[in-house]
């Protein structure tokens, strides 16, 4: 997943966010009537023009006239509801008037002219937005249903009033969406809800949307899905009942003795939230939904890091999930505390802690900046950019890319990719876009171009500078691919992937290169064991013997041998049967001399990956004294002299080989070389041995840190070197530093 705070979709990314409090969702109520509408408005902005919302109120009623809705409910129903919804956001007179006429143009003999004139300009132009993607959903041309886009996000960069309107709609549709019958179109509009409507809502911080399009649109799209989940929560709210009230207790205790003034609120995960953790991070229900969830809602910012104090000094945090999105807010102007703690009986407590303003906004967003400035009720900019929230930003990747000339097909499928939530963009730096799922790291880039780029990627550039092959892809990231001649891919480099087709890209290429590795192996084997019998190779038709042993080919049958599921007697005993009870006997007096059947194997001349593998605990680097020992249908795997795996269970059994090492470091596939170190514990060694490491040329791959004493600790580095004289050098280089007090390599 993307870090926060840099792309596009992070204000996505974190998913506690998504949860709403612990009530029941607003049901479609009745119509409201037109006095109750004018009163909402009233309440929040009193300057609001009576006559005006009225007369919207009945333009509409009278134009839908006897248009029925799928309920069977009158038509007008929709505006009112679409109106009604905006009031929740106290959005400002234009807007809700507008809420009222948006269908009229598109659906009634209504124009924009008369509109324009009734009720102003503004009002006009924001129908006339809304209208332009009216006809979204129902247009069958896909490249009008592009263009409408296009012009609605335009229109939208112009005046976020539009996009809110037209969530608002998509919300009342949403809602009453189980009134149509036809399943396919249930299912198309609730797909189009969760591509391009959710994100959009999140986008400008109204999570409150965001939420009810995501759980309305997965109970269509996955009713099984959602039944179950609703059952499991359920069951869950009635186990952790008690707990959860317990918790509940203790924070209100701890808001009391601090004396800081706030409420404690209780918050429960929708079932399209944990649906979308289980799969993304391919966890378990419980892990998912086994956290109890609370918010505080505190009087100020202060007292929020007060009560954060307050907090972590009771209960353990979870370090990696602590975020401070108050000092660093979100582009969508979201801000917020948010812990996860561990209390005593091993909970977990999700805690998000933000004062009342801060919560609007969280549930809102954009919206929450709708005031009184002087005699105008309108949208506050300054307010909204004071709290770090700029609306027009967040839809600038949008109109760029309108900018940018992208046709209108082209910006309606990159925008709702853009948006869609498990999704991350990369290019080539020729510009061609990469769309690959979110966690997709170089490697995956690479095969999504083309198989033999991903064959043959050694490293890849992304931004224009070098980078390891385990970087998360960003959007954005231009992606460069080093290549070289042959493959460089090896095993383990599965673990570098997500999608499916890099990784079986890789397995592909494993399995052949282990071929040829069997079938080295037993090319040679038969070769010493016809030498040592006096026979040449030309004496014999491998092919031939091959189809007697029912083997597909000489190469499979060199391969089998390799592998030992063929041994070599039986092969020669074949191959030359008028001389079989000879061979038998020279066989026999082989045996005596079993130790002698050890070849010595160039491993450097053996195929990267193939056949043999260096072991994981005493990880032998060039120059290092190596043996190797096969077990029955396994390959070579290559250990130090002094490993300790050489005792282990079965080793005895193996067949060992003498092997040695050859030529020069080439440069290419380095060995890990493992070390520990023992350092003081002062501030800044860790700096320090990291930039001795880099400067003798290694690239540490991982570091742990092990025991710690007051003043020493012991830092355990995997590093990629070239050879044993290598890591020796580097060894020295950092038994010189003076805070390093001893220095080893480590087997296992
Ligand atoms: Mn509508």
């Amino acid at each position: 997943m993307a870090p926060d705070g840099n792309t596009l979709t992070d204000v996505t990314a974190d998913s506690s966010v998504e949860i709403v409090p612990l009530q029941e969702k607003p049901q479609p109520a009745r119509i409201l009537r037109q006095y109750e509408l004018v009163d909402r408005v009233k309440a929040y902005a009193p300057s609001a023009s009576e006559e005006q919302l009225n007369a919207a109120y009945v333009y509409a009623m009278m134009k839908h006239g006897t248009q029925q809705r799928a309920s069977g409910d009158p038509y007008y129903s929709h505006p009112v509801a679409v109106a009604g919804i905006l009031t929740e956001l106290h959005l400002d007179e234009d807007s809700i008037v507008a809420g009222l006429l948006h269908d009229t143009v598109e659906d009634t003999d209504a124009t924009l002219e008369e509109i324009g004139s009734l009720f102003g300009q503004d009002v006009c132009d924001l129908v006339e937005g809304v209208t332009k993607l009216g006809e979204l959903e129902y247009s069958s041309e896909q490249s009008k249903q592009a263009e409408n886009f296009q012009k609605f996000i335009l229109a939208s960069v112009r005046d976020l009033r539009v996009l809110l309107v037209k969530l608002a709609d998509r919300l009342h549709n949403m809602r009453t969406i189980h009134f149509i019958k036809k399943e396919e179109k249930r299912k198309r509009i609730s797909r189009e809800t969760l591509e391009i409507y959710a994100p959009l809502a999140r986008r400008v911080g109204i999570y409150k949307f965001a939420a009810e399009f995501e759980d309305i649109a997965f109970r269509e799209l996955n009713p099984d899905a959602y039944e179950t989940l609703q059952v499991r929560i359920k069951e869950l709210n009635a186990r952790s009942l008690e707990d959860v009230s317990r918790v509940d207790v203790e924070l209100r205790d701890m808001l009391e003795r601090a004396g800081i003034e706030g409420r404690v609120v209780g918050r429960q995960k929708q079932p399209y939230s944990i649906w979308r953790k289980m799969n993304r991070k391919d966890i378990s229900f419980r892990d998912v939904a086994d956290i109890y969830a609370f918010r505080m809602i505190l009087k100020n910012p202060d007292d929020c890091y007060r009560m954060l104090g307050v907090v972590h000094q009771k209960w353990a945090c979870l370090q990696e999930r602590f975020r401070d999105y108050i000092s660093m807010p979100k582009p969508n102007g979201y801000r917020s505390i948010h812990t996860t703690v561990r209390a005593a009986g091993n909970r977990r407590i999700e805690l998000q802690i933000r004062t009342e303003e801060m919560n609007r906004t969280a549930e809102t967003g954009v919206a929450a900046h709708w005031s009184y400035k002087g005699k105008n009720y309108g949208f506050n900019a300054e307010g909204a950019l004071e709290v770090g929230l700029d609306p027009a930003r967040s839809l600038t990747a949008f109109a760029e890319m309108i900018g940018d000339g992208a046709d209108a097909q082209e910006f309606y499928e990159h925008a709702k990719l853009e948006m869609y939530l498990d999704h991350v963009f990369a290019f080539t730096p020729k510009g061609r876009l990469i769309v690959l799922p979110s966690g997709a790291m170089p490697l995956d880039f690479a095969y999504a171009v083309h198989t033999r780029v991903g064959d043959t990627c050694q490293g890849c550039r992304i931004n224009g500078e070098t980078r390891p092959l385990r970087t998360g892809l960003r959007n954005g990231d231009v992606v460069e691919i080093i290549r070289g001649e042959k493959p460089a891919v090896v095993a383990g480099w599965d673990a570098l992937t997500q999608t499916g087709r890099a990784k079986s890209a890789i397995r592909r290429l494993i399995r052949s290169r282990e071929s040829a590795g069997y079938h080295s192996l037993g090319e040679s084997a038969l070769e010493a064991a016809l030498h040592r019998l006096n026979f040449t190779t030309e004496e014999l038709d491998l092919d031939e013997v091959a189809h007697r042993l029912h083997l597909k080919s000489g190469d499979a049958l060199l391969e089998e041998l390799g592998r030992q599921a063929i041994d070599v007697k039986q092969v020669i005993a074949e191959a030359f049967p008028a001389r079989a009870q000879e061979i038998m006997r020279s066989i026999e007096a082989m045996r005596l001399d079993e130790s002698t059947a050890n070849r010595l194997i160039d491993i450097r001349d053996m195929p990267a990956g193939g056949g043999l593998h260096l072991c994981h605990d005493c990880s032998p680097v060039l120059g290092d004294r190596i043996v190797g020992l096969q077990k029955k249908g396994e390959p070579i795997t290559v250990h130090c002299i002094d490993c300790n795996r050489l005792a282990d269970d079965g080793a005895e059994q193996a067949r060992w080989f003498d092997l040695s090492w050859s030529g020069q470091p080439d440069g290419g596939i380095m060995a890990l070389g493992r070390i520990c170190v023992t350092a003081n514990n002062r501030a800044g060694v860790m700096a320090q041995l990291c930039t001795a490491i880099a400067e003798s040329g290694g690239n540490i791959i991982t570091v742990k840190s092990g025991e710690r004493s007051i003043d020493f600790t012991d830092l355990m580095f995997d590093i990629e070197v070239a050879d044993l004289k290598h890591l020796t050098l580097i060894l020295a280089t950092l038994r010189a530093l003076s805070a390093v007090d001893k220095v080893e390599r480590i087997r296992g």
